[in-house]
């Protein structure tokens, strides 16, 4: 199944527990506007994707992918998924992704440089900070955000600092954008540990994935108490001798010299595949969408899945995690974090301010604690009284596609969409 047929699928599962108007759902199941080039570096030529999925909660809002599997369905995907994921955390923004199908490994500096102007000037005639405001994802970072930033204030002529965020510090970025992704899904699992009653400190965790999502979210993990025992790259894991846990910081040190996790002394080697049938509490997808598919869900060992990475589990999968009563939070609730520090650098740039770290913490916190308790109450409402991972009506995706589907169908009506 393709990301798009996922998203789809997903979409039309939540039929059965909200209202939608068919011609809502029509206009919910296509992105509002699709852009697509093709941007030329060093006699290549890539192909280039913008899709703006929704904006009747606000400006469309999304991150851009490098990377040699991004095509359009994927894109198409992840802009759905970002309106249900603005509309989760009660932001105000619609969904948009852009995406360009490169190998930035392959590339010079000097034509990243030139790959991403290529990219904002192809997108300048439809972003802006009250249109459509990207950020980064997978393998772009502060320094893609500032290159498309500059290329696109000297198209318009003006500053205009919130037309993208995950910016450097020093061109309007926010303290903790860096890091928020990762410390929102720590606190959602915290959060939900609580409410299982299940403590953090003999909680074992299994991190698929080590960029910026994937090693915040262990090092924080680590910091608050779990035991992060296992953590994977695209070459292969590693896994702590005896499942004491690893250390994440030293894990870095040892990734950034050797360019993988592999090798790192004081834990054991293993095969990728090694790492579904783990015996760990938690595994955190944290890389590419559609890795638990419903032969991985057979397998798994954990009781939680915490999806950091967008589309990880596919529907089939979701049914057998229910079945099997393992309770997996769905991606646009558990990644939240990082649109959420998005939302307030963007603040402080209409606003020309610059707040605290402290403040963006709390701020953070907030917003994903009120997130996790509404979806919370709505899985009791679905259930009929208390959640038992063991006897389970629907997975943690239904409440929360719930809570996101109605916002945005109320915006929609609203502005008399569905005539
Ligand atoms: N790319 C991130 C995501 O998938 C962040 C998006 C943003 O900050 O706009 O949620």
């Amino acid at each position: 199944m393709n990301p798009w047929e996922q998203a789809l699928k997903q979409l039309e599962q939540v039929k059965a527990y909200v209202e939608i108007p068919e011609t809502i759902y029509r206009r919910l199941a296509e992105p509002q506007n699709l852009i697509k080039g093709e941007l030329e570096v060093g006699g290549k030529k890539y192909p280039a994707w913008r899709s703006q999925h929704n904006d009747a909660r606000g400006p469309y809002k999304g991150g851009i992918r490098f990377h040699p599997k991004v095509s359009e369905d994927e894109v198409k995907a992840l802009s759905m998924w970002m309106t249900f994921k603005c509309a989760t955390v009660d932001i105000p923004y619609g969904g948009a992704k852009g995406g360009v199908a490169v190998e930035p490994r392959q590339l010079s500096k000097a034509e990243l440089e030139a790959l991403s102007r290529a990219y904002a000037r192809l997108v300048t005639p439809v972003i802006g900070e009250k249109r459509d405001i990207p950020a980064p994802d997978v393998n772009t970072d502060g320094q893609i955000m500032a290159w498309m930033l500059d290329e696109y204030e000297k198209a318009v002529g003006y500053k205009a600092p919130g037309t993208f965020t995950g910016k450097p510090i020093a061109l309007g970025g926010s303290l903790g954008r860096e890091e928020a992704t990762g410390q929102g899904g720590v606190q959602i699992l915290k959060a939900l540990l609580t409410q299982f009653k299940v403590p953090v400190a003999t909680t074992t965790v299994a991190v698929q994935g080590f960029g910026n999502v994937g090693y915040w979210f262990a090092r924080l993990a680590e910091a608050a108490g779990f035991k992060v025992v296992a953590v994977f790259d695209s070459k292969g894991g590693i896994v702590s001798e005896d499942l004491t846990g690893l250390e994440i910081e030293a894990v870095m040190t040892h990734k950034q010299k050797v360019g993988k996790v592999v090798g790192y002394k004081g834990a054991k080697d293993l095969a990728s595949e090694e790492l579904w049938s783990l015996p760990v509490t938690v595994v955190v997808p944290a890389a590419l969408e559609g890795v638990i598919d419903k032969e991985v869900a057979e397998k798994l060992q954990a009781k939680y899945v915490v999806e950091m990475a967008n589309g990880p589990v596919t529907p089939a999968a979701d049914t057998v995690l229910k079945e099997r009563g393992i309770v997996s939070v769905p991606d646009v609730l558990a990644n939240a974090g990082g649109v959420t520090v998005s939302y307030f650098e963007w603040v402080q740039n209409l606003q020309g301010q610059a707040w605290d770290l402290e403040v963006v913490q709390a701020q953070l916190k907030r917003h994903m604690e009120e997130a996790f308790s509404g979806v919370w109450r709505e899985w009791e409402r679905l259930e009929g009284g208390q959640v038992n991972p063991a006897t389970l009506k629907v997975g943690m995706r239904v409440p929360t596609y719930t809570i996101a589907v109605k916002r945005v169908v109320e915006a929609m009506m609203l502005r008399g969409n569905s005539r």
